[in-house]
């Protein structure tokens, strides 16, 4: 029987951050005022091993949930995960899959196909160096993210997903020319409303292109998306399907259109905490509980106990809500005190 919490939502989906660590710099996740050289990131021993993990997915896959998304951070710099696949890869009925930013991939796509990762979701904010460059802040180039999705195609981590976030003033004039070209390639490419997570990224209102605004926007005239219904409850991203059947694109509106009330997701960091939402201000350790010798049964009761007792619904409450203090940071979930 799935969990289900004071809202009658069940837990199926499960993210995890496997670090807290990156080769970019975006903008709107880890600017490097902050992630700088002298920022600490978290010690090889205060990050959960593969064995915590493949524990703790086990019990939560004995909860309901379905689906597992592998996060980061960079997911990719993480050493050897394609261990960690290949042992999360035995639980049975589990949809495996991991966002990356796509640069590690040319490196990594067969191993990780083998090791039994199902999908990769691939970011990239835009076709045009000049602005992809502004927004991921190490000067890495399109060319290369490209190199990644293809080589995970050609592996067949497929579909591949492309996830790109709009911030006004930064690429909206890249919207049209990615929508044409993943169209081209048969790619899913799924629209991301910038979000007010953490307090690193300066987040305004104003920065946000709402997923109707981007709508507009791609192709007005005979190519023009309408949209279709979800494949499954709880999924997040609005699906609007081409008017000539060629190609679907994605909306995730968590700004504009909050989704709480069909969320079934938690998220785990790369420390061991739970969250029950991205807005989430606090994490319930599940390190510590692990570390001092707790029983598989131990773990699966507070499972229950967490998630049966919340009822997150930060969106649906308005962005004023939102400006709360020690959010969780989205590139590592976890408290980092506001500047
Ligand atoms: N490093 C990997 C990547 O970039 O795909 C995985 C981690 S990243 C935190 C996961 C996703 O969150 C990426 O698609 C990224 O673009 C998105 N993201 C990060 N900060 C965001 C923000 N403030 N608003 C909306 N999406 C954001
Ligand atoms: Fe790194 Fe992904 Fe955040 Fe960009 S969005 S800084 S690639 S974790
Ligand atoms: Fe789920 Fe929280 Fe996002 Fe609402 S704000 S959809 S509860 S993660």
């Amino acid at each position: 029987m799935p969990l289900i919490d004071t809202l009658n939502r069940p837990l199926r989906d499960l993210r995890i951050s496997v670090t807290d660590r990156c080769n970019f710099r975006c903008v709107y996740c880890m600017p490097k005022e902050i992630f700088g050289p002298d920022h600490q990131f978290l010690h090889r021993d205060q990050i959960l091993t593969f064995e915590e993990i493949t524990r703790l997915a086990r019990l939560f896959a004995a909860h309901g949930v379905r689906k597992i998304r592998l996060t980061g951070g960079e997911p990719l710099v993480r050493k050897d995960l394609p261990d960690l696949i290949s042992m999360l890869a035995e639980i049975p009925d589990l949809d495996l899959t991991l966002t990356t930013n796509g640069s590690l991939l040319p490196k990594h796509a067969r191993a990780l196909k083998d090791a039994g990762l199902k999908r990769v979701t691939v970011s990239l904010d835009s076709l045009d160096n000049a602005i992809f460059k502004s927004m991921n802040d190490v000067d890495f180039p399109v060319e290369k993210v490209i190199e990644g999705m293809e080589a995970a195609a050609a592996v067949g981590l497929a579909p591949i997903k492309v996830n790109m976030v709009v911030k006004r003033g930064l690429n909206e004039s890249s919207i049209l020319p990615m929508a044409r070209f993943f169209r081209e390639k048969g790619y899913i490419l799924r629209f991301i409303e910038y979000m007010d997570v953490g307090h690193t990224n300066g987040w305004r209102m104003d920065d946000v292109v709402s997923a109707a605004e981007i709508v507009k926007l791609i192709d007005p005239g005979t190519a023009a998306p309408e949209p279709v219904s979800p494949n499954y409850q709880g999924e997040v991203a609005g699906r609007w399907r081409y008017k000539d059947g060629k190609g679907e694109v994605g909306m995730i509106a968590s700004v504009t259109q909050a989704f709480c009330r069909d969320c079934n997701r938690a998220r785990i960091s790369a420390e061991g905490k739970l969250y029950t939402c991205l807005f989430a201000v606090k994490g319930h350790d599940f390190r510590d509980l692990i570390r001092n010798g707790a029983t598989d049964e131990d773990i699966s009761k507070f499972i229950s106990k967490v998630w049966s007792g919340q009822d997150d619904r930060y969106s649906e409450l308005g962005s004023g809500e939102h400006h709360l203090t020690n959010k969780v940071e989205m590139s590592h979930w976890r408290l980092i005190s506001q500047k």
